[in-house]
């Protein structure tokens, strides 16, 4: 990986939200396979502690920096990033792009009623956009392997996984080698949120770098995983006096 800012032992990629939607496109375009990892303060703590979480990481192509917290992490140790990239908006750029070259898309992930809105949704707002493959994310591991099989013959150019992390990064990991191409990215709650079932902060939170509080007033089971956060912080600094 190139032009990358170590954060906490992880290597992100320093691009700007619209460059990286543009290289990613260009991958799809010529036959590519990539593996796309956003990742946030917690995703950064979690592959401390998970091993498996950790090496599945390092073999993505890209890891960026989906999270206010680790732009400021990075500007702290005078490595700055262009800013933020997140799933949400590379998705939606994707989607856009996509639409334009009536490319092919598969969906993997949410609850089954999620993913219905979503495939209308699409079908509405990017109609050139061929759906490929849509299904919930509430399937067994011994149906793993079907999924994988099916997306092959699908040919699909970008494959979006809503699963949670470290599970759809997981899941990409373990099947990646079976594909020549796709744009494989994790996407977390983006479905929720794209489908119109889940808000998205408004921008007023965005603009003042507060979604992460938005999040968790608004789903008040996140603050144990908020805990992460403070976490991030304490390990920074930690980092910056070592130095
Ligand atoms: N999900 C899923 N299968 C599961 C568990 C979760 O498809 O077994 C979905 C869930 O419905 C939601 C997304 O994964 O759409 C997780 O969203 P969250 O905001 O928690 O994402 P994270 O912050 O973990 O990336």
């Amino acid at each position: 990986m190139k032009r990358t800012v170590e954060i906490l032992g992880i290597p992100f990629y320093n691009v700007s939200q619209n460059a990286f939607v543009d290289e990613l496109m260009d991958a799809a375009v010529n036959k590519k396979r990539k593996f796309i990892v956003t990742a946030n303060p917690e995703i950064v703590m979690h592959a401390q502690q998970d091993l498996e979480f950790n090496q599945v990481i390092r073999q993505a192509d890209y890891i960026v920096a989906d999270g206010i917290g680790v732009v400021k992490a990075a500007k702290s140790i005078g490595k700055p990033l262009k800013g933020r990239v997140t799933g949400y908006d590379t998705m939606l750029g994707l989607l856009e792009k996509a639409n334009e070259m009536k490319l092919r898309v598969y969906f993997i992930g949410a609850k089954p009623n999620v993913i219905e809105k979503l495939v209308e949704h699409v079908n509405v707002k990017y109609s050139n956009i061929q759906i490929v493959g849509a299904r919930d994310g509430y399937f067994a591991a011994f149906e793993s392997e079907a999924i994988a099989e099916d997306i092959l013959r699908s040919q699909a150019d970008f494959v979006f996984l809503a699963l949670g992390f470290p599970r759809q990064e997981k899941w990409i990991s373990a099947y990646l080698e079976k594909f020549e191409k796709g744009v494989f990215m994790g996407v977390g709650g983006s479905f929720d949120v794209l489908s119109g079932c889940t808000k998205r902060a408004p921008s007023f939170w965005v603009k003042f770098n507060l979604e992460w509080l938005y999040r968790i007033l608004s789903q008040p089971s996140r603050w144990k995983r908020a805990l992460a956060i403070p976490r991030f912080m304490l390990a920074m600094k930690k980092q910056r006096r070592q130095g």
